[in-house]
């Protein structure tokens, strides 16, 4: 058995970690000059959209032997809408890097595999598969799925972000949700050190938007420095622009398997894939080594994504009141529990509870 790995990612990085320690050497093939040669970005693990898991990066470790190291846990949540604000306290999840630096996921997982990695490649996935006897799309899109008619696309999004300097606290992370400045999407502030953090918007591409991604973005830097009262000066800043959200009808066709994104590891509610990515990689490689069904093993991140879809659509259908009420509701005990618990899936109650709904008032779901 000879196998590729297209894309030196999470997933493809960590499905060659999972052969490796199955005594299976893969050659990886990466199209870029080395891994996690993109822009930097501080980027987060939510507990809550990981269960049952509570601690993504300690199950890593102890079930899947994978080691990663965030930035730093999240211990506080600071929620806002229009016109309200939330606090959320607690062990909510984590903070990392990605991109080109030293102590980024991509870069943490590579010092893990030994596997040799064609870095500038540029292969094709066709002549991947002449060649190989498997191969595991691991690119970071559905591009390739969506060519061989797989992959359904559900949404797309525009994302606009920067690294800024200031004073942060590592422990807090700072969510807007705000139809003004993101209409019908979000912005994140996520520190990666005492004195950086990204800051970014995303919006969903949708035909009643009106206001550019670089309209709401001056809108968004204002009110940061607003609220934060500090200058935060720029040091970088990324962009990407109709970026396709959806997900693969077969997670394996025929010796292709799916993963990551190509996949469809990113939640269609608010852009969360890492975690999804790391575990694709894993059962994929799990398949190839005889230790269970790619496509069973895909299952509740499939169950997952859907939900998640639900969310999103139920959030197309709120207004700015809609999310102060949101925000309100979780304001005390309720939301505290609702980030902590670790008995209740809150994406599958939500995508239980919504379905029916959105069914009723657009039959727009799946
Ligand atoms: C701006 C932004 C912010 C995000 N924030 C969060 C967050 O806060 N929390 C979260 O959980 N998720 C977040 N996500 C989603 C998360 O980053 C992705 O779901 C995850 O990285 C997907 O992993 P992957 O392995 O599929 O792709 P990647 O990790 O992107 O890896 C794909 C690799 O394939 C390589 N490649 C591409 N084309 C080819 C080719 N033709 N041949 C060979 N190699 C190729 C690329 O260079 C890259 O190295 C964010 C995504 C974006 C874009």
């Amino acid at each position: 058995m000879d196998i590729a790995i297209m894309g030196a990612g999470l997933s493809g990085l960590a499905c060659a970690i999972t052969l490796e320690k199955n005594g299976i050497t893969p050659t990886i093939f990466e199209k870029r000059g080395k891994v996690g040669d993109r822009f930097v970005n501080g980027e987060v693990l939510l507990s809550i959209f990981s269960r049952p898991v509570h601690d993504c990066i300690a199950s890593l470790s102890e079930d899947f032997g994978i080691y990663l190291k965030p930035t730093s846990n999240i211990q506080k949540m600071e929620l806002f809408s229009k016109n309200e604000k939330v606090i959320i306290e607690g062990q909510l999840g984590f903070t990392n890097i990605r991109g080109r630096e030293q102590d980024s996921f991509e870069s943490q997982l590579k010092r893990q595999v030994h596997s040799r990695i064609h870095f500038h490649s540029e292969h094709t996935y066709e002549q991947l598969l002449s060649k190989y006897s498997h191969v595991v799309m691991a690119t970071g899109d559905g591009n390739y799925a969506k060519e061989t008619r797989n992959f359904r696309e559900d949404l797309t999004v525009s994302i606009k972000g920067s690294t800024v300097e200031g004073t942060f606290d590592r422990y807090t992370v700072i969510a807007w949700l705000n139809y003004d400045i993101a209409p019908y999407g979000y912005c994140f502030l996520i520190p990666f050190s005492e004195k950086e953090a990204t800051i970014s918007i995303a919006i969903p591409d949708l035909p009643e938007i009106d206001q550019s991604i670089n309209d709401l973005w001056d809108m968004f830097y204002t009110k940061v420095r607003d609220q934060l009262k500090q200058d935060l000066p720029i040091t970088d800043q990324f962009q990407v622009t109709r970026y396709p959200i959806g997900i693969c009808r077969s997670a394996r066709i025929g010796n292709t398997f799916y993963v990551g994104n190509c996949f469809g590891s990113m939640m269609p509610f608010m852009g969360f894939g890492q975690y999804a990515a790391l575990l694709s990689g894993v059962y994929a490689a799990y398949d190839l080594c005889g230790l269970g069904k790619y496509e069973e093993l895909m299952e509740p991140l499939r169950q997952s994504y859907e939900n998640s879809l639900v969310l999103r659509r139920a959030m197309e259908q709120l207004s700015n009141d809609g999310l102060d009420r949101i925000i309100r509701s979780l304001q005390g005990y309720w939301g505290e529990k609702l980030f902590q618990t670790k008995t209740i899936n809150p994406l599958k109650v939500a995508g239980f509870l919504l379905r029916p709904y959105l069914k009723m008032k657009k039959g727009v779901t799946s």
